[in-house]
């Protein structure tokens, strides 16, 4: 297809979340390109590594809402697909109880009551109970757990090469190493109908595609266009973040976590620095390296705003030190002596760890139609993927859905962060505590 034909619509970013849409409007039958600026399945962006976790356990009944719908849609995509893309071991959240919702995950009880309410499956567990079904030891006193069956470790490379190989099937065309620049409102060769010319480098030579409507998911990215596009800059917390594989004991009496595992704790104070205790980790998985465990802290290494700043691959020594401690202090069975591998990976925030999926709003478009241009970034998205593709596709394709929540509205206080635009005509909101009202608590 030669760059003058018209899409319907154009993707920017081919990491999950943009194979995931691409997937849902060639499903649909409409024409769609996604353009990505390294090859598919890079490591720059969120989407490497070989698992992330698929769960349902929320603190904001709003997102454990989301979590339950969720889960016809991950069953949708595995029909689909042929294969299963997640390998349901569960998930057990154990720590402290008394622990704030302030972490990336939630509190430790908070989701209970959403669970309740959803209905959907969980069993709470006692300390010893802990011990003796998982290779943990000498928890504190007091830790407590809560296990969902309904989470799962989602299978990464899978996924991925999946969703671009269905949407190919069903007609997307795929270009990778095309790094989109601008989008530019235009008219069709009739000169009545709007629509976005992208313009893009490709092998280092200027180049333009034409589409109806555009999708941009670029994660940390992201304000690489909008920027230049719409004069719109979004604040984004970047945390570049670090994985570490352990081995773990291959037998006789080998090591087996029966599911995915997270800890509640508080930090611990070194000198005048508080370290995270908040310690996750998969199960050996069956598409990885045999008798390797992933453990990892949940916490960021540096915290940039822009991509660009990123210290390439350094592997932060502190939070490796960190995890070899509290695996030589409360795991058994996996050797703490060195990592067996460590990756480091990106991970997009805004203030409130939500998501930001909405349209670009009318007065940043430069003049292009209203709802022609939607975004997604930031959050914990994997585990989201079939949804937000839906959710994408719909919103690009019918002006509309149900799943593009009021929470992750791009005119939020604090999301937008400089704009060339005056203020006051950016219809900015204040929100003073945007999910307070929205949480559940166990106590309730
Ligand atoms: C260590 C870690 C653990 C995580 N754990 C979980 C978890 O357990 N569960 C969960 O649900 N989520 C988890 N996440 C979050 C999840 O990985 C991300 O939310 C998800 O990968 C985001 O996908 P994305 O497609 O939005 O962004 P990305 O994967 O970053 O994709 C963006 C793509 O856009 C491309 N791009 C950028 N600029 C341009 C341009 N100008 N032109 C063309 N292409 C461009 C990039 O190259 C990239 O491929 C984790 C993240 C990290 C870092």
């Amino acid at each position: 297809m030669s760059p003058s034909h018209l899409y319907d619509v154009i993707v920017v970013g081919g990491g999950a979340v943009g194979l995931g849409a691409t997937y849902e409007v060639a499903k649909s039958g409409k024409s769609v390109l996604v353009l990505e600026q390294n090859c598919f399945f890079n490591g720059a962006g969120s989407s490497n590594d070989l698992a992330r976790m698929y769960r349902t356990m929320y603190t904001e009944k709003f997102m454990a809402k989301l979590a339950h719908k969720s889960l016809k849609m991950w069953k949708d995509l595995e029909r689909d697909a042929g294969t299963a893309l997640r390998s349901m071991t569960g998930l057990l959240n154990f720590g402290d109880p008394t622990l704030g919702d302030d972490t990336p995950e939630g509190s430790l009880t908070g989701p209970i009551c959403n669970l309740k309410e959803l209905k959907m499956p969980f069993r709470e567990m006692k300390k010893h109970e802990i011990e003796e079904e998982y290779p943990f030891k000498n928890l504190p006193d007091g830790f407590e757990g809560v296990y969902a069956p309904d989470n799962g470790v989602i299978n990464v490379p899978l996924l991925l090469r999946t969703l671009h190989r269905l949407a190919k099937d069903y007609g997307a065309h795929a270009r990778q190493y095309v790094q989109v620049r601008k989008l530019v409102p235009s008219k069709a060769q009739d000169g009545q109908e709007e629509i976005w010319t992208v313009e893009a480098l490709e092998d280092g030579k200027a180049i333009q595609y034409r589409a109806r409507k555009v999708i941009i998911t670029m994660g940390a990215y992201t304000n690489h266009v909008t920027e230049p596009s719409f004069g719109m800059r979004l604040k984004l917390t970047i945390w570049e973040m670090v994985s570490s594989y352990f081995n773990i004991n291959a037998g006789p009496n080998g090591t087996v976590f029966p599911s995915m595992w997270f800890q509640f704790a508080n930090n611990k104070k070194v000198g005048d620095e508080e370290r995270s205790q908040l310690f996750y980790g998969f199960p050996a998985l069956e598409w990885g390296p045999p008798n390797v465990c992933r453990i990892a802290v949940d916490a960021a290494t540096h915290i940039i705003s822009d991509p660009d700043q990123r210290s390439a691959h350094v592997i932060s020594p502190e939070d490796i030190a960190d995890t070899q401690e509290f695996v030589k202090n409360h795991v058994v069975g996996v050797d703490s002596t060195v990592p067996a591998y460590s990756s480091s990976c990106l991970m997009t925030n805004v203030f409130d760890n939500m998501f930001v999926l909405d349209f670009v709003p009318e007065e940043y478009l430069q003049g292009g139609a209203k709802n022609s241009v939607v975004l997604f970034t930031a959050g914990w998205a994997m585990k989201f993927v079939p949804l937000l593709g839906r959710a994408l596709k719909d919103m690009a394709l019918h002006g509309h859905s149900d799943l593009g929540l009021d929470e992750f509205k791009i005119d939020l206080s604090g999301i937008i962060s400089h704009s060339t635009l005056k203020a006051s005509s950016a219809k900015f909101y204040n929100l003073d505590a945007p999910h307070t009202s929205a949480l559940c608590r166990s106590t309730e």
